[in-house]
Order: structure tokens, then C-alpha cells, then sequence
């Protein structure tokens, strides 16, 4: 081989390393269409990347065609990057969804702060992330013979994944350590750039430490209390000295959720050191700290018996922290020691996630004022290619300022109808790829319902309501399913089995999907006719892939609970027991029946009947995103909560 060949080889090399030094991919399709044309791209840039040969560089690298796309990729990234500055605010959360390939969420509280750290990148706000690296992630999802939902861990390969040391001077990886019981335990960090925004991840997998405290981070919601707690304590203790050794001066700690809410005992410790008191130091630091509550669910606060706290707490509260163990205790209210109160206890500001659930929060913690930021998704990862497509030809600047989706309505009709349809296509060939014995049609009316597998979520009310209607009416519809239960919810595992049974009887058109995650998820929003959602009510704090479908041009036939409330606007959907009044004991009945009349009345005729109102519900949908955008939540965040003085990029 020649040298000025090596060259170009190297050059390409060099580049989609570069490219893949940052996450930005992941939203910005410019980037991502680098990695769609390698030859041995199967969904996995990191991957693709890793596994081209010799001669597949070779011929990319003489591909004038690619390597004209890749620098102008690698030119966008740059200009992107450059204008990235100070961090004033730290947002801590035990999960982020940022993409697939990297498994450290489960659910939509890391999808949220996925999306909070890209919309925070985009307008430049000056946040700094952190959170944990789970070595083996969360779990992989199979269905045994009978349905049952077995977990499966796997190692997550950094190499894999667009992560980097954190290193410190002596070029050796950047140790902080945290008190856990009698020792110290060491922890590392790793760095995922996202866009602007640095994410941080701390991760005890080191040799300093011994074999049961290298699992602290093993895996994400698979421990007992015990790891949990110690979990925790990095997070949030771990977090705070991670900036300051990384020499960060942070104004706002932003706590998602409870768990990290031990960051404050560690601002206290650091303010009481430079000469405060504690009631002073407790006043200042609530000057900084923000907290979000995510569930309107008592039992989904975590919350550690007093012995379990002492055991591991016990030696940093008297040597560092130096309170007494009655002013600790208290922190974390009654009866056992809750994170969200201690989270209520020290922060300046609490808010909820939607309109509805500031009004369930406030009901749990009445001596405490809570707000609402309503949340939102970050609406580029979640578009699909051919609907952006269409909003590029229709809505210039959509990218950049999502509220202009309001005018969704000026769509070309036609274009939509075949985006979706394309988006529906592939859904049903993947369906139909599965080895299920069940043929999905690209002409029926199609109905994803997909979420954790928990029993409030209700996944068997649209089989309830089917069973309401004469049989061919269950021929005109047909539906997909996935969803993850939590490890230890036997509760949620019986309903996916369930769900599973129906699937085998064939009464109706019916699939499970395994596995649902960041991909199923985008392939399901977009390639479905109606999305489908039966909380409980009011135990949906928000909910997000509602607002994923919304903007696919996806109407919701939603309980209306959590965003669904604010969301609603009558054209964009259906309400699912509209008039259910708060109380009522017969709560499923009162909704199965709903759903079964909205379906006879309304939605089938409408759908097989009047393409074109169809088609105006699916605009009407699209225009639903321009609120419900993680752009216009973050930017509330930075007004309303950070209240620091701020330009947007
Ligand atoms: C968006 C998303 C969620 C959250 O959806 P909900 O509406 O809250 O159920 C959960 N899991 C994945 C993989 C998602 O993409």
C-alpha cells in the first residue's frame, strides 16, 4: 500500500473516531448518515466503526461521495462544539437515556434526563451532568416458554460506547473517594460528551476497592436496599466531589428525582468546614439545590430503614459531616429516612412534572410548596427520519424553535399520509420478523402500547374493552405491546404473561414485543396509527411517549392523567373515560367500556371512513409537540428554577 492511500485511510480513521468522540450523532442526522453508509452498520455506530476491515477503509476512503459527507459532518461538529462555555449547573440523576448502545436507563425518568442534557446542549445552557456507569446496565428482556419475563446481564463494553477516561495529572484515571461504612471506597468517572453538555459517570470498578464494592455500580435497579443506599451515597457525595476535583464551580444542583439527594449532606459538610454552622449552612445550600419529584406513587420514593442509614452513614456523619444523629435523622422525615424529604428539606424549589401531578404532590407533602415544569422530549432524537423530512420541507426552523410545530396544520396532507405509512412499513416488518406465527397488516388500524410493566398502567384494559365488542371489530384492529417489568415485580411480570397468553390464543391480532428500549421505542412511536395509555388514575406523574407519538403525527387515546390533561385539545386524540369521576371503584370497567365505544364510534369509522380528518388528527398531533418539547421545558428550568441570567445560544 502507498503512503498517500495510508493516508487517506488514516484521514477517514481519524475522523470517524471524531465524530464518535461525542453523542451528538445520536440527534443530528448529518452525523448519523456517516454511519449509515458504512458497510457494516447494523444500529451500532461504535460497532460499525469498530468492526470495518482494512479494505472496507480503503474503498470508503476513495468513496469521494462519503468522504465528502464525513467532513462536512465532521466541519458541523465542530462548529457545534465551539461555542460550548462555563458550567454553572450540575443536574444529578441515577439514569440517563441518551441511546440504546449505552444501557444506563430504564425507563422514562432516564429518558427525560437524556433528553433534559441534549436540549440543554442545544440552547447552551450551562449544565453539567452527572450520574452512575453501571457495568451491566439494565437488564436484557426475555419471555420463557411460559411467558415469563427472565432478566439477562450482560458486561456493557466501554470500548463500545463513545465514552472516555476520566484522568487526572499523572495521566492515571481520576480517583475520588467516598465513605461508605468504616472504609473509603474508591470510584473513577467516565465522560460522555453530549453535544455540549458533559455527562459524568461514576463507576467503582476499580482495583483499589474490594470485590463487593466493585459491584456497587454493577447494575442499574437489580440491587437490594443495601447496594441501593451505597448507590446513593456516590451519586450524590460521590457527585459533589467529582466537580470539585474536576475544579467546577457550581450555583444549582439540580436533583432528578430523589436519589441523589445525599449531595446535600455533602454542601452542608463543605459549608460547615469553611466556618458556617449548621442552620446557617442549611440556609445556604437550599439557595442552591432544586429538586424534581417524579411519582405520585408513595412506594416509588425510596426510602432506608434508620439502621441501614447508620450502617452506612454512621462514620461520615461523625467524622465529616459532624451533625448529631437526631438532626440526620430528621432530615429524612418520619418513620423511615426518605430521600424526597430530605430532598424537600434542603432545596430552595420542588416541582412535579405535570400540571396534574403538582396537584397529587402537593396533597403528599402539604407543609411543602411544589410547582410544575411539565415535561417534555427532545423532539430531534425522537422524530422519525421520514416525518422530519416532511416538517424540513413544510415548517423552516423547526429544529432549532420546535414551537414553531404550531403549525403543523399547514402540512401537505399527502406528504404526512406517506410518512407515516413508510414509518408503519418497516414497524410491520419488523413485526413480522419475529418468529410468532402472527401477520401483521400494513392496512389495519394499528395500536402500540408500550411502558414499564407495572400493574397501575393497566396493559390489559384494551383486550377488556375488545372483549365488549362483537368479533369483527377485533378484526379491524390489531395491536403491539413491550414493555419491561421491574425486576422485582411479580405483579407487573403476571400482566406481561397476560398479554403473552392472548397472544397465543390469536383471538386477536396481538404482539409482545422483547426488550423494549430507546429503539423499539422510536420504531413504535412512529410506525403505529393510535398510541395507547391506561394509567390508573392519578398515578401517571407525566408520561413521555405519548408526546413522542404526538410528534410523529401519532393521535393518543389516553386516561387522562399526568401531560395527557394539559395535551388534550380534543383534535389531537381521545379522552378514555372522559367524565370518570375521582373515586368511582369500578375504575377499569368505567374506562374498558370507554375505550370500546370510543373505538365503535368514533375511531374505526373515522379511520376506515374519513382519511381526510384522520389526516387532520395526525396534524393536530404534531402541533401538540410544539409545547411538549424538551426545548421549552428546559428553557422554563432555566427561567423559573435555575433563575440564573441566561442567553440562549
Ligand atoms: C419514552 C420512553 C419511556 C417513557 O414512556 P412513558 O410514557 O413514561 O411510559 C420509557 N421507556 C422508553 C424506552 C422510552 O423511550
Amino acid at each position: 500500500m502507498n503512503t498517500e492511500v495510508s493516508d487517506k485511510v488514516l484521514q477517514v480513521r481519524t475522523q470517524l473516531r471524531e465524530l464518535l468522540s461525542n453523542y451528538l450523532w445520536v440527534w443530528q442526522d448529518k452525523l448519523q448518515q456517516v454511519f449509515e453508509s458504512l458497510p457494516t452498520y447494523k444500529g451500532h455506530p461504535n460497532r460499525a466503526v469498530a468492526e470495518l476491515h482494512q479494505a472496507q477503509l480503503a474503498a470508503l476512503s476513495e468513496d469521494s461521495l462519503f468522504t465528502g459527507r464525513l467532513g462536512e459532518a465532521i466541519n458541523f461538529q465542530r462548529r457545534y462544539l465551539a461555542s460550548a462555555g462555563g458550567r454553572e449547573i450540575a443536574y444529578f440523576s441515577a439514569e440517563f437515556g441518551i441511546h440504546e448502545t449505552l444501557p444506563i436507563y430504564s425507563g422514562g425518568l432516564g429518558v427525560l434526563a437524556g433528553d433534559h442534557v441534549k436540549s440543554a446542549s442545544d440552547l447552551n445552557v450551562p449544565l453539567v451532568a452527572i450520574g452512575l456507569m453501571y457495568r451491566q446496565g439494565y437488564f436484557n428482556q426475555q419471555l420463557n416458554e411460559e411467558g415469563w419475563q427472565v432478566e439477562r446481564y450482560n458486561d456493557l463494553n466501554i470500548d463500545l460506547t463513545c465514552l472516555r477516561p476520566v484522568l487526572g495529572k499523572d495521566g492515571q484515571p481520576l480517583l475520588i473517594t467516598i465513605p461508605i461504612e468504616e472504609r473509603q471506597v474508591y470510584a473513577r468517572a467516565w465522560l460522555a460528551q453530549v453535544g455540549r453538555t458533559p455527562l459524568y459517570l461514576l463507576d467503582t470498578n476499580v482495583e483499589q476497592n474490594d470485590e463487593m464494592d466493585r459491584w456497587i455500580t454493577g447494575h442499574l435497579y437489580g440491587g437490594d436496599q443495601d447496594t441501593r443506599i451505597k448507590q446513593e451515597v456516590l451519586l450524590g457525595i460521590g457527585g459533589v466531589r467529582l466537580l470539585d476535583a474536576l475544579g467546577y464551580r457550581i450555583s444549582i444542583f439540580h436533583m432528578n428525582e430523589g436519589h441523589a439527594a445525599f449531595l446535600t449532606l455533602e454542601l452542608i459538610r463543605q459549608r460547615m468546614q469553611a466556618g458556617s454552622n449548621y442552620v446557617l449552612a442549611r440556609g445556604e445550600i437550599a439557595r442552591c439545590c432544586v429538586f424534581t419529584t417524579h411519582t405520585p406513587v408513595p412506594a416509588g420514593h425510596d426510602a432506608f430503614a434508620h439502621e441501614l442509614l447508620s450502617q452506612v452513614l454512621e462514620p461520615y456523619r461523625r467524622d465529616e459531616l459532624r451533625i448529631s444523629q437526631f438532626d440526620l435523622l430528621a432530615l429524612g422525615g418520619r418513620g423511615r429516612f426518605s430521600m424526597t424529604e430530605l430532598a424537600l428539606n434542603l432545596s430552595g424549589s420542588a416541582n412535579a412534572v405535570a400540571l396534574r401531578h403538582e396537584e397529587v404532590s402537593q396533597r403528599m407533602f402539604p407543609y411543602r410548596q411544589i410547582t410544575h415544569v411539565t415535561n417534555g422530549i427532545h423532539h430531534l432524537s425522537w422524530v422519525s427520519p421520514d416525518i422530519a423530512r416532511v416538517l424540513d420541507g413544510s415548517i423552516p426552523g423547526w429544529r432549532e424553535q420546535p414551537t414553531l410545530l404550531a403549525q403543523a396544520h399547514s402540512l401537505d396532507s399527502e406528504a404526512l399520509r406517506a410518512a407515516h405509512a413508510r414509518a408503519k412499513s418497516r414497524l410491520v416488518e419488523f413485526i413480522n420478523g419475529h418468529d410468532h406465527g402472527i401477520d401483521f397488516q400494513e392496512n389495519l388500524l394499528t395500536i402500540g402500547f408500550a411502558r414499564r410493566f407495572a400493574t397501575y398502567k393497566r396493559g390489559d384494559l384494551i383486550v377488556k374493552a375488545i372483549d365488549k365488542l362483537p368479533p369483527e371489530v377485533g378484526d379491524r384492529i390489531q395491536l403491539v405491546f413491550a414493555g419491561k417489568s421491574h425486576p422485582r415485580d411479580n405483579g407487573g411480570k403476571e400482566y406481561i404473561q397476560k398479554i403473552v397468553e392472548l397472544m397465543s390464543e390469536k383471538r386477536i391480532r396481538l404482539v409482545f414485543l422483547e426488550n423494549y428500549d430507546m429503539s423499539v421505542a422510536r420504531m413504535l412511536v412512529s410506525g403505529v396509527d393510535i398510541w395507547m395509555n391506561t394509567p390508573r388514575r392519578p398515578l401517571e406523574a407525566s408520561g413521555t411517549s405519548g408526546m413522542k407519538a404526538a410528534l410523529n403525527g401519532v393521535p393518543n387515546l389516553s386516561v387522562l392523567d399526568g401531560w395527557w390533561v394539559e395535551g388534550y385539545n380534543r383534535k389531537n386524540g381521545w379522552a378514555v373515560g372522559e367524565d370518570f369521576v375521582e373515586g368511582n371503584p369500578d375504575e377499569d370497567e368505567f374506562d374498558a367500556a370507554s375505550i370500546a365505544q370510543l373505538l365503535s364510534e368514533q375511531i374505526l369509522d373515522e379511520f376506515y371512513g374519513r382519511p381526510a380528518e384522520w389526516i387532520e388528527r395526525m396534524k393536530a398531533s404534531v402541533a401538540t409537540a410544539s409545547f411538549f418539547n424538551t426545548h421549552r421545558m428546559v428553557s422554563q428550568y432555566v427561567e423559573q428554577i435555575y433563575k440564573l441570567p441566561f442567553v440562549a445560544a
